[in-house]
């Protein structure tokens, strides 16, 4: 076998910028080297990288340390999501935003509260500048985008709140505890309160923490959800319990 090399082609982008990425034709290292090369001057150290399947993020640098010194922080590894489908082009700048967190940490300045403050602005800024077409964000959040189609559907519980388009989600074999839960609840609390149990298997779901069951005193985790994937659960939903 040939030993790995870095190929350093003459920019920032090594594929088409609508190429969907995946863990398949994309090589983390390759793409956090030559974004260290043109972007950073060879500045970071090499780290872990690692594929992941979070949900919330695109992608999350892991570090350990004492929380205000930032001189005892340390890299672990970079997690990047393949839960969510993202373009080449989307994902550089995913990965030169969690670059910019790399950076930061690896000089020991102090991000305070969520990591994206003032110092992390002007690296942004920076990189934006350059010329080369990078959007850094101040967010690693992307879960408006679509879900990827690695990602596989299962079939979950759905507790639907039609006023308000809120829904729970639970493990299947949790619903039967669960719509009993409910119809303890107080006759007062059932007459202002509709309630819908279905059973889904669409894949936006995915996105949620699926809870495993209900017990008694434990908070109810709600989400609200957006009018037309509430009414697409509910009309394809299979019904196995209300409360009317
Ligand atoms: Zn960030």
């Amino acid at each position: 076998m040939e030993r790995y090399q870095p190929i350093f082609k003459e920019g920032i982008y090594n594929h088409d910028k609508d190429m969907i990425v995946d863990q398949h034709n994309i090589n983390l290292q390759h793409e956090y080297d030559n974004l260290n090369h043109i972007l950073f001057n060879n500045e970071l150290k090499k780290i872990l990288l690692k594929w992941s399947s979070l949900k919330n993020v695109g992608a999350k640098v892991v570090s350990i340390g004492i929380k205000n010194k930032p001189e005892t922080w340390e890299i672990q590894r970079m997690e990047v999501s393949t839960f969510m489908e993202v373009t080449y082009e989307n994902f550089i700048n995913i990965l030169a935003h969690e670059m910019v967190h790399v950076y930061l940490i690896q000089n020991h300045k102090a991000e305070f509260g969520g990591g994206h403050g003032l110092f992390f602005q002007q690296e942004k800024d920076k990189i934006n500048k350059m010329g080369h077409g990078i959007h850094v964000t101040n967010t690693e959040d992307i879960t408006t985008g679509r879900i990827s189609s690695n990602i596989k559907g299962k079939t979950v519980g759905v507790v639907l709140f039609p006023e308000k388009h809120n829904i729970q989600i639970y493990d299947e074999k949790s619903m039967p505890d669960i719509i009993k839960t409910y119809n303890d609840f107080p006759e007062s609390w059932k007459e202002r309160n509709k309630v819908i149990f279905i059973l889904s298997d669409n894949k936006e779901l995915m996105k949620y923490p699926i809870k495993r069951g209900y017990k008694y005193g434990q908070k109810f985790f709600t989400y609200p959800i957006e009018k037309s994937l509430f009414d697409e659960l509910h009309k394809t939903g299979k019904v196995i319990g209300e409360i009317k």
